[in-house]
């Protein structure tokens, strides 16, 4: 590779042939065209935001018409952060005390 050349994001090319690969027909969805909800944790991003665009997200799953033929395709997809056929995914919390919500 030159230095003219642009690098490739293998993140990018990954997910690109994933979707080629695993794509379902998903047509009607209701994330089609707002995907920010669904996304990973951004670096910096707090995780009470987190959390909070990650139940948004699921709102929008439950009324979604294609729910359950993405609960069958989402089963055969990585754990990577995001939230799919309303599923939230695990987000780890920094050691600390519990939060009030949980506490016993
Ligand atoms: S169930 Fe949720 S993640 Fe799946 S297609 Fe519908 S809105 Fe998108």
């Amino acid at each position: 590779m030159t230095a003219t050349q642009p690098r490739p994001e293998p993140d990018v090319v990954e997910l690109l042939a994933r979707i080629l690969r695993d794509g379902a027909d998903l047509a009607g969805a209701e994330c089609i065209g707002n995907p920010d909800p669904f996304d990973p944790p951004g670096p910096v991003e707090p995780l009470d935001d987190v959390e909070y665009r990650h139940r948004a997200a699921a709102a929008i799953c439950a009324r979604c018409p294609v729910l359950d033929r993405c609960t069958d395709w989402a089963q055969s997809q990585p754990a990577d952060g995001m939230v799919r056929a309303g599923h939230l995914p695990i987000t780890p919390r920094p050691p600390g005390r519990p939060r009030k919500d949980t506490a016993a």
